[in-house]
């Protein structure tokens, strides 16, 4: 006979970190208190336990028949998941239609991490010697470096004397030395909150002492710190962390690329004289985990991390800083698709604390909600110490003499000719990695792609191979055309910038030429020496892709040419005036930091173009203004609001039914739009077929709640993935 169904008031709700779509019901721990919300908790699911945090809300009754199974364990030494997360999960899950336990994980992204004690490590201590010990040469080398440095571990041990480990686990045994568990945790000194910084200029000071003032309100607001390149908005953004520090509270900076974080980290432990924690997806799986901890603990007092940095546990976060918060790297595009910089905001609400928007060129997003009064503003004007802005032009490319397999324009030439006859350095601004970002068959024109995707292959010729930027496809070069047989010499087409240092070598053969880009750059320790040597002056012309625009500083740069101004105006992006437009004003800000001025020049075919005819006018309000006026007429973002459906799949009939099924069950508003199915401009992406649909609505529009409703209606084929994107950032 069957047991009776478990009444569901006495069952709890459990969120277990998988993408499953409700907590689960189970019975409250057969022994002890019933576990507060937000308990970690271990639970049995099917035949495997897990760790999950105890949710609020009444439980759903089970299904009949269906016994409920009792929490097994509960982790009362770990501190509970506070309110304010576990609602911000609720909200971030219901926002991006994802399921709650998605975003659970990455709250806890190892949640055994935070159970048990800490690692440790045995090291060992010299005891007093047994009687009767023999002492051969091997242990009495053993025990003189041991009694002269106390505290190495065996294998440390071993190696010093030059002995087996079995010498050294002897005297173990014998009692001649004593092993003594240590924590496994490097020391590291904590940040003084009483350390002085630089003295600021009059307008920093102020801008700082708004900052402050909202770390000190213990409350919810959102501040955007706006000022160019050099302006000292770290430098003030620093004084709020501070003042967190000072609360006794958590700061948390996101700044958008992992390369940057060594840099930063150094700064901070020049100006506070003790060290924050690193969080990104490189982290090895014992510092992730320490680190978890420490944040959890509320050991770590600042954290300066990737976007995945923002859904952690903290103890008692009192501020978020979003450095650099136009970044397009904020946006996550896979699994859980959101924006960081947004998704920080409603942190900070869930939170009641503040959040701090820092960028010399914010987002027209950014921008109006500061017109409507919803965020602050506090501008930093001018460049710290009086460096003046660089003086910007345009090189008409329509007009100089220039061969096709060429990229350096005349002008540009004398410009850098110039530069380093004084001395001083300049960069070369390319986005495009590799050798070339098209390969052809020198016989038939036949163009090299990849099997995987609607993608050209792109040389690299630094490691002799073909890639995918897509997929991360790999191939030899071949040695006969695919499509005529030839065996050929295949053609590279137009430029990337391992090619553009050849040419640099080529025409300045006595320069020093180096080149930086994500991939040649795999650690940040490549990165950091890269930087070193540019500003000792052993590198005179850098190349590089947009790893170099973003947040360096190098005191002798003067000169900046931009390659390709034109790249990444093309395209359906609605975001790509805007996106030039503050990649430019990146890339030209990296010039004349210090007393020297500094020069841009911008390579276009094109300069008549309203972004770059502003750059060239240093017309930032015009610009923004004509764009704001552009995005109001057509409804776009920050106006109005946007949703892409992809959907996607190995089958391509299947994929095409999708899309239909949408667009026969799309919504019909007023105030609603859907356009396409349509090919994705990407149509074939990692073996998979693409089709989008876009959906445009106004304003106020409930985005999640149409799409939901959308979407339940909506019957797609087995083996079609829908993929969800709130806000999109990109259309490919
Ligand atoms: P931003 O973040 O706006 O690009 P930074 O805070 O990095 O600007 O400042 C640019 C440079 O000027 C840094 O080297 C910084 O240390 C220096 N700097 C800024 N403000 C001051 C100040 N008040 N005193 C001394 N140096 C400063
Ligand atoms: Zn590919």
């Amino acid at each position: 006979m069957a047991s009776p169904p478990t009444p569901s008031s006495d069952l709890l709700r459990v969120l277990l970190p998988l993408p499953l779509g409700q907590p689960l019901s189970y019975l409250p721990p057969r022994e002890g208190p019933l576990p507060a919300a937000g308990s970690l908790v271990r639970v049995p699911l099917g035949n495997r336990e897990v760790l999950g945090v105890v949710w609020d809300g009444a439980a759903e009754p089970l299904p009949a028949g269906k016994q409920a199974k009792a929490i097994l364990a509960v982790h009362e030494d770990v501190p509970l998941l506070e309110p304010a997360l576990r609602r911000f999960v609720d909200w971030m899950a219901d926002y991006t239609l994802n399921p709650p336990g998605a975003v659970l994980r990455m709250c806890l992204p190892m949640p055994d991490a935070l159970i048990g004690p800490p690692p440790s490590r045995n090291v060992l201590d010299v005891a007093p010697q047994p009687p009767e010990m023999r002492l051969s040469p091997a242990r009495q080398r053993v025990l003189a470096i041991a009694r002269e440095q106390p505290g190495l571990s065996q294998a440390d041990l071993a190696e010093a004397a030059s002995v087996t480990p079995g010498v050294i686990r002897n005297l173990v045994e014998l009692g001649a030395l004593i092993s003594r568990a240590v924590p496994a945790e490097k020391y590291r000194p904590e940040p003084d909150s009483s350390a002085v910084g630089p003295d600021l200029s009059d307008g920093q000071g102020e801008a700082a002492g708004r900052l402050v003032a909202a770390v000190a309100a213990r409350d919810y607001s959102v501040t955007l710190l706006e000022g160019v390149t050099g302006a000292g908005k770290t430098e003030v953004y620093f004084e709020a962390v501070a003042e967190a520090l000072r609360l006794g509270r958590q700061a948390l900076v996101l700044i958008p690329e992992i390369a940057l974080t060594q840099a930063w980290l150094d700064r901070f432990e020049r100006r506070f004289a003790g060290q924050a924690w690193a969080w990104h997806s490189e982290l090895s799986p014992g510092r992730r985990a320490e680190t978890l901890r420490a944040i959890a603990s509320g050991k770590a007092r600042v954290v300066v991390g990737a976007r995945s940095a923002l859904f952690l546990p903290y103890a008692d976060l009192g501020l978020i800083v979003v450095d650099e918060e136009h970044d397009a790297s904020y946006k996550q595009e896979e699994g859980a698709i959101y924006n960081a910089r947004d998704m920080a905001v409603v942190r900070g609400k869930h939170q009641g604390i503040p959040v701090m928007l820092a960028s010399a060129t914010p987002s027209l997003e950014t921008l109006q909600n500061v017109k409507r009064g919803r965020y602050g503003h506090v501008p930093l004007p001018e460049r710290h110490g009086g460096a003046s802005m660089p003086d910007i032009a345009a090189i008409d490319m329509r007009k100089q003499p220039i061969s096709r397999q060429r990229f350096i324009s005349p002008a540009l030439q004398t410009a850098i000719t110039a530069t380093l006859a004084q001395g001083e350095q300049a960069m070369l601004f390319l986005n495009r990695r590799g050798y070339a970002p098209l390969t052809l068959c020198g016989a038939c024109g036949h163009r090299l792609q990849c099997p995987n995707c609607t993608a050209w292959l792109v040389e690299h010729r630094g490691k002799g191979r073909l890639q995918c930027h897509h997929c991360g496809f790999q191939a030899r070069l071949p040695e006969t055309c695919p499509a005529c047989g030839e065996a050929v010499r295949f053609k590279p087409c137009g430029p990337g910038v391992e090619r553009l240092a050849e040419e640099a070598a080529e025409l300045f053969p006595e320069a020093r030429v180096a080149v930086m880009a994500s991939d040649t750059m795999t650690s940040a320790r490549h990165i950091v020496e890269l930087l070193e040597r540019v500003a000792r002056r052993e590198v005179d012309i850098l190349i590089g892709t947009q790893i170099v625009a973003k947040g360096h500083h190098f005191p002798l740069l003067t000169l900046v040419g931009v390659i390709d101004a034109d790249l990444g105006l093309a395209g359906g992006d609605p975001r790509a005036a805007e996106r030039t437009w503050q990649l430019l004003t990146q890339v030209a800000g990296r010039a004349g930091r210090a007393e020297r001025p500094g020069r841009v020049l911008l390579q276009s075919f094109m300069p008549e173009h309203p972004v770059l005819a502003a750059m060239a006018r240093g017309d930032a309000a015009g610009f923004l203004a004509a764009e704001l006026d552009e995005r109001r007429r057509a409804g776009m973002p920050p106006f109005g609001r946007l949703a892409a459906l992809i959907v996607s799949g190995p089958d391509q009939a299947h994929v095409t039914q999708a899309g239909r099924e949408l667009a026969r069950t799309a919504p019909s508003a007023a105030d609603l739009r859907v356009l396409g199915p349509a090919p994705a401009p990407l149509s074939f992406l990692r073996g998979r077929h693409r089709e989008r649909l876009l959906l445009k609505a106004e304003r106020g529009t409930d985005i999640p709640a149409v799409l939901r409703e959308w979407l339940a209606r909506s019957k797609l084929p087995s083996g079609v993935k829908l993929q969800v994107d709130v806000d999109p950032y990109s259309f490919l």
